[in-house]
């Protein structure tokens, strides 16, 4: 027998789902992490025999899974939470609208709301995210983000250079965004690609790829250009495109027919293409995107936000049954929290009569969003050779037992803040649920003190219908 290989951290007495192309799961399971890598998974007898490590984490029996990937949320959103409620979409009649909101952002507001949202997600299991291009500052976010300790991809701030069809949607539309982060060419190819730095350290969490804002507001050229780019950077390149029927009908207008005929048509669908949204797919766009081998996100909070269900049945269960790699998103966690996206999209593919189950959810979060991110030889799942980011789920959380069927368990009845500790990058970043590389109350402070700054500069009350105050009503 030959002697036991030192390594860094051994997780013990856990249910591992590995997500590995078998899909396995270890009953009595364990993991080996040497330095940012998993080193070996398998059987706890095995783990143990073979492995010496620095550390032990006994998970206590709870589920072990790969860390979710949010493959779409506008993290610098996260403090205007009851601001713009229901579709912020539809703008209001009087007022800042949402994007007015993004528009007022400073880079110390998106690094308080990248702080916040960083913690939350990792305690809903989510050590990974793709924020599509709409960080004002991403040095901001990207610090914010590292200091918790997540794992991200950045691009740069709304590349577009055509801005019309975004009347169709009065709330997404806002002369101070515009006049902030003009839709000019020149702009767009000055800025293209200019986060693609961050890739050049292999071992690091912040990553970055090419993205335009989408839904009609890029020029073909300059979705040629950024394709191109992404190509030979080896990244992917995202966008918006489907929000809204109302526009994806403004955009076939544009283009005198369906608009993945087009896209195909002009080269911009590929392996590395994702596209964000997508809630209107006609029949003959199914089989240009089958075949691109494309990702789709599909972000069910902001397909139900605007009653698109009464309208259009959702074919994105479809086409995860065709074999479009489909991947889950936030998009803005306005009305929700990190990590109801999963939850959401199994009751809707129900709704929508698909035999969607709980293990197609779970791959749409793991290694759906792995590829969706571009990140799939990196993350997604727990195979030696990936990187470490692990949840280890609560051992005591009663909606977990009892604990037979994991996944299943964790997309429709675990989906909350269950995770007791996760790794990222092989370093523990939450622990009993609480961050450990930051202080949280100092977050939760600069998130509280943003907000009361952006009320002040925008001119916004307390939001709510009831009355606020030490005062009560007699009786
Ligand atoms: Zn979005």
């Amino acid at each position: 027998m030959s002697a036991p290989q030192p390594c860094d951290l051994i997780i013990k007495n856990s249910c591992v789902l590995t997500m590995d192309a078998r899909r396995s799961i270890i009953d009595r399971g364990a993991i080996a992490v040497k330095g940012h890598t998993i080193a070996a998974v398998g059987s706890e007898k095995g783990i143990l025999e073979n492995w010496s490590p620095k550390d032990t984490i006994d998970a206590k029996g709870a589920i072990v899974h790969p860390g979710y990937i949010d493959a779409h949320l506008h993290v610098n959103a996260q403090t205007c939470r009851g601001f713009f409620r229901g579709d912020a979409s539809k703008g209001g009649s009087s007022g800042p609208n949402y994007a007015d909101w993004k528009a007022s952002l400073t880079g110390e507001d998106e690094h308080a709301a990248a702080g916040i949202a960083s913690i939350e997600m990792l305690r809903h299991g989510i050590t990974t995210y793709v924020e599509p291009g709409s960080a004002f500052e991403p040095d901001a976010v990207a610090d914010a983000t590292r200091q918790v300790g997540v794992r991200c991809s950045l691009a740069e701030p709304y590349l577009w250079d055509t801005t019309e069809i975004m009347d169709a949607i009065p709330g997404l539309a806002s002369k101070a965004l515009f006049a902030r982060v003009p839709p000019n060419r020149d702009r767009c190819l000055k800025l293209l690609g200019s986060q693609l730095f961050r890739n050049r350290d292999k071992n690091g969490i912040t990553h970055g790829h090419v993205a335009l804002y989408g839904e009609g507001t890029a020029s073909d050229e300059l979705y040629v250009t950024a394709k191109k780019l992404a190509d030979r950077e080896g990244v992917i390149l995202n966008n918006h495109v489907g929000f809204d029927l109302d526009l994806a009908a403004a955009m076939e207008r544009v283009y005198g027919r369906s608009r993945f005929i087009h896209f195909a048509e002009i080269g911009v669908l590929g392996a590395n293409t994702t596209f964000v949204h997508m809630n209107l797919i006609n029949e003959d766009e199914v089989d240009p995107i089958v075949k691109s081998g494309m990702s789709i996100v599909w972000c069910p909070l902001a397909y139900v936000s605007r009653g698109t269900t009464l309208r259009k049945h959702t074919r994105l269960p479809e086409m995860k049954q065709r074999g479009v790699n489909v991947a889950l998103g936030t998009d803005s966690a306005r009305q929700s929290s990190a990590g109801d996206a999963g939850f959401l999209a199994l009751q809707l593919a129900g709704g929508a009569g698909f035999k969607t189950v709980s293990e197609d959810v779970f791959e749409m979060m793991t290694v759906g969003g792995a590829k969706a991110a571009g990140l799939q030889t990196l993350i997604g799942s727990l195979e030696p050779g990936k990187r470490a980011d692990i949840v280890i789920r609560s051992a005591e959380s009663a909606e977990m037992m009892p604990s037979i069927d994991p996944a299943h368990q964790l997309v429709t009845v675990g989906h909350g803040p269950s995770a007791d500790t996760v790794l990222v990058n092989g370093r523990v970043v939450l622990r009993s649920g609480r961050a450990t590389l930051v202080d949280q109350s100092r977050i939760f402070d600069q998130a509280q003190r943003s907000v009361r700054m952006i009320m002040n500069r925008l001119g916004l009350s307390l939001p709510g219908l009831w009355p606020r105050g030490a005062s009560v009503s007699p009786a």
